[in-house]
């Protein structure tokens, strides 16, 4: 019997983590099934892919309780109470509890140890002071030392930073993340110039910037650019998902002041992302803090464009600077500028940024990798093997290790 697993993730919006959950639970679905903590479109696209979804409803104070909280508010841990609660009657039934966000793996912990079933956190954050409060990090690393079997780390980086934390390192296990390149094929240069024609005319550069609207994202910094570039089109893919409009209305009020309203162009959450970015010249990832481990890092590798991005957090894990990528000092616009600007009059660099860029995801982060390497986590913790675990890809000369030992 294939050990039955519950992942649970606290939102149902469409972020990278609940992309990432939702190809995991896809690969699970005969014997996996998932507990979201509200309502929302990711309960569709889970249940579109055939996978059972549980909404355990919880109170608006629980989701209103942000990760830089200094102190939990008491509305939330009130909130909290029920729901593990439910979610521990619930566990009985499976084997595993698999938490897929910081909030879950909170709540998942308390009703693994009430229903005896073991936990393990899928880690897609960087636990540091940039983006949580220290009473957060703390309870983290508690409960990932005292009840978590493992914690799956989505980069180095986000591994490091828990380690630095405290987090016992023999649990952590650094787990890349994959996407399927699939969707990043698709496009001829017919539906390049029919997409392009919609912004920017014949010969006029097209820079895109994929990520939701929240200030650690950086967007700024890449609008701020955009004044050192005045022949350049912008476009900026992506919501405040997580209630942050006073950023997205930040956003807005710099390319006013900056009098770039008919240069860049705000697009608002697109669902087409593998063909904008296809039809960009550059794409930039401009983020201020660290980032765990960006899948439209991957993204862009897959869709041949070339990538300038900071030279932050699990970025770096992938994109070696000038080989198959740019990388910039976080928040420098003069050196984004630059970067791009250079790129931008040498066709051909661009051309063999993106091209390696392209061979490196295609071979080294690809979903089945990243299923086979969860799917040997899972039988690990529940000593129960997965009857279809997807075949592991060795790993090439020159690829980031990837580790499966503890890391310390
Ligand atoms: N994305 C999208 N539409 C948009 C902007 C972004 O579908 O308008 C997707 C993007 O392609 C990526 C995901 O949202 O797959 C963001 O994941 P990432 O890990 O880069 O960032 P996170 O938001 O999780 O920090």
């Amino acid at each position: 019997m294939p050990p039955r697993i519950l992942f649970v993730n606290h939102a149902a919006v469409i972020g990278g983590a609940e992309l990432i959950l939702l190809d995991i639970a896809q690969a699970f679905n005969t014997s996996g099934e998932v507990a979201l903590f509200s309502n929302g479109p990711l309960r569709e696209r889970l249940e579109e892919a055939g996978v059972r979804v549980h909404v355990l409803k919880a109170a608006p104070s629980l989701h209103r309780a942000r990760r830089e909280s200094k102190i939990p508010p008491l509305g939330a841990v009130g909130a909290a109470l029920p729901l593990i609660g439910r979610l521990a009657r619930m566990a009985r039934s499976y084997d595993l509890l698999y938490a897929n966000t910081q909030k879950a793996f909170v709540v998942a912990s308390a009703a693994g140890l009430l229903a005896r079933r073991p936990v393990l956190w899928h880690l897609h954050d960087i636990l540091t002071p940039q983006h949580f409060s220290r009473n957060n990090i703390r309870l983290d690393v508690a409960l990932g030392n005292r009840v978590a079997r493992r914690i799956l780390a989505v980069s180095q980086a986000a591994a490091l930073a828990l380690t630095e934390q405290g987090g016992n390192p023999d649990k952590i296990f650094t787990v890349h993340n994959g996407i399927d390149p699939q969707p990043f094929k698709t496009l001829s240069p017919h539906d390049v110039v029919r997409i392009r024609s919609a912004w920017v005319a014949p010969g006029q550069a097209l820079l895109g910037c994929f990520s939701r609207l929240t200030h650690w994202k950086g967007q700024h910094v890449v609008i701020e650019a955009m004044t050192r570039l005045p022949e350049a089109h912008l476009l900026v893919a992506g919501t405040d998902l997580f209630g942050q409009t006073a950023y997205a209305e930040q956003l807005q009020d710099q390319v006013r002041r900056l009098k770039l309203g008919d240069r860049v162009h705000f697009l608002g959450h697109r669902s087409d992302v593998p063909d904008l970015m296809q039809a960009v010249d550059i794409i930039v990832h401009p983020p201020v803090a660290p980032e765990p481990f960006g899948r439209v890092v991957i993204e862009s590798m897959l869709a041949g464009r070339p990538l300038v991005a900071s030279r932050e957090g699990g970025t770096l894990e992938v994109i070696t600077d000038e080989v198959n990528g740019l990388l910039f000092t976080p928040g420098d616009v003069a050196e984004l500028a630059d970067k791009v600007a250079s790129l931008l009059a040498h066709p051909h660099r661009m051309q063999t940024l993106g091209q390696k860029a392209r061979s490196y995801a295609t071979s080294h982060l690809s979903r089945e990798t990243m299923i086979a390497r969860v799917t040997q986590h899972i039988n690990a913790v529940t000593g129960k093997p997965m009857a279809s675990a997807p075949p592991v890809q060795n790993r090439a000369e020159g690829e980031p290790a990837v580790l499966l030992e503890g890391s310390k």
